[in-house]
């Protein structure tokens, strides 16, 4: 249980899309340090890439994440 670092494989969602992968939750800041006001979830898998993002209350789906949220993929 928490001690403020992501562990994998502990309580996060298994991906839907793959069934291989894990969503995990991205915490993303403003440059001034505030949240910022949507919460996305990517896929662990860098084959599959799905990723989603709950904003005002709507769900976006495969939206390109924004630079410094994007840390799954290492090329
Ligand atoms: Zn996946």
């Amino acid at each position: 249980m928490g001690g403020g670092y992501l562990e994998p494989n502990t309580n996060f969602p298994k991906c839907q899309k793959c069934k291989s992968g894990d969503l995990v939750p991205l915490s993303d800041f403003g440059s001034q340090g505030a949240a910022i006001q949507y919460k996305a979830w990517v896929c662990t898998n860098p084959e599959c890439g799905f990723n989603l993002k709950i904003r005002n209350g709507d769900v976006y789906i495969y939206e390109p994440i924004n630079d410094g949220a994007h840390s799954v993929r290492n090329h």
